[in-house]
């Protein structure tokens, strides 16, 4: 799924995780671990700021586990709570609601303080589109939905997933938008796939990816396309690799577009192993 986000659409959205988040008591915001921060809406903290967050870095299966590391770190030096998660194989799905339990834990407790026993607590998923949000929600609904009927001022459409005895979830996540302004962003969003690379010039994108694989992961970089030295200037690393995996036209020369899109499918495909595209 690709959205266009026009400003328009952008207010709508904005309109409607608000109206959302009147009914629930905590946020699960879900970022790609490869690229935390420019896979995050950039008014996500002001929208939210009321209620109590948990992060979920998914696709970390994707991502490099030394970075990912870190990130959890960073996160949580700004206590936000934070859990590493693969959703496509449903790791880390299981500590979700004891760590929205915890999150919530001065909620539950103002219940108990009234006399009242603590109603299931209700969590709504949010983050922008392709990060995973529809697959954390079915592997937390564990394919039996149920069906729990409407809540006040929820319109009708809106249904809750029962996740256990203590935890609800809204059936469908709030979609906000992505950083668009800085360029850097865009190019790890369309290499993550959390925007069309059509969106992108697609050779100045690779073009990005080989620098920050030539100074994070050099040794991935060699091995793959099998270079003794990687090639201070980019034009002539698109070289060496187009000339190692024959990706020529006539002539000889180099054929630079199906080199790159060879470099994206490889990376893609995860050919040149777990990478992450930010650090903290
Ligand atoms: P949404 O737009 O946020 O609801 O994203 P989806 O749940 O539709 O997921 C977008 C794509 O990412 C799909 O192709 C999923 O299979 C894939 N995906 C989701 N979670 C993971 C994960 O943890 N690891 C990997 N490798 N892929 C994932």
């Amino acid at each position: 799924m690709t959205i266009q986000w026009y400003p328009g659409h952008m207010a709508k959205a904005k309109r409607e995780v608000q109206e959302k988040l009147k009914i629930i008591d905590v946020v699960i915001e879900i970022v790609d671990a490869r690229i935390p921060l420019s896979s995050r809406n950039p008014m996500i903290d002001d929208l939210t700021s009321h209620k109590p967050r948990l992060i979920l870095l998914n696709k970390a299966d994707l991502a490099d586990s030394q970075l990912t590391k870190q990130w959890v770190q960073y996160f949580e030096k700004k206590n936000f709570a934070v859990l590493t998660v693969d959703a496509q194989l449903g790791k880390g799905i299981k500590d979700i609601p004891m760590k929205v339990r915890e999150l919530a834990k001065p909620l539950l407790d103002k219940f108990r303080a009234k006399g009242m026993n603590p109603r299931a607590l209700r969590a709504l998923i949010l983050g922008i589109p392709n990060v995973g949000k529809s697959t954390v929600i079915n592997r937390l609904a564990n394919k039996k939905i149920t069906k729990i009927g409407d809540r006040p001022g929820v319109t009708k459409s809106q249904q809750w997933i029962k996740v256990g005895k203590e935890m609800e979830l809204l059936d469908t996540p709030g979609i906000l938008w992505p950083k668009f302004e800085d360029q850097d962003v865009g190019f790890r969003l369309a290499l993550t796939g959390a925007i069309k690379e059509e969106i992108f010039d697609f050779q100045e994108t690779i073009v990005f990816l080989l620098n920050e694989l030539k100074t994070s992961y050099p040794e991935r970089l060699k091995e793959r396309y099998h270079l003794e030295t990687l090639a201070e200037d980019i034009t002539e690393l698109l070289d060496d690799i187009g000339t190692r995996r024959g990706c020529l036209v006539a002539g000889g020369l180099v054929d630079y577009d199906r080199t790159a899109e060879m470099i994206f499918r490889d990376f893609r495909q995860g050919k040149l192993g777990h990478i992450s595209l930010e650090r903290p």
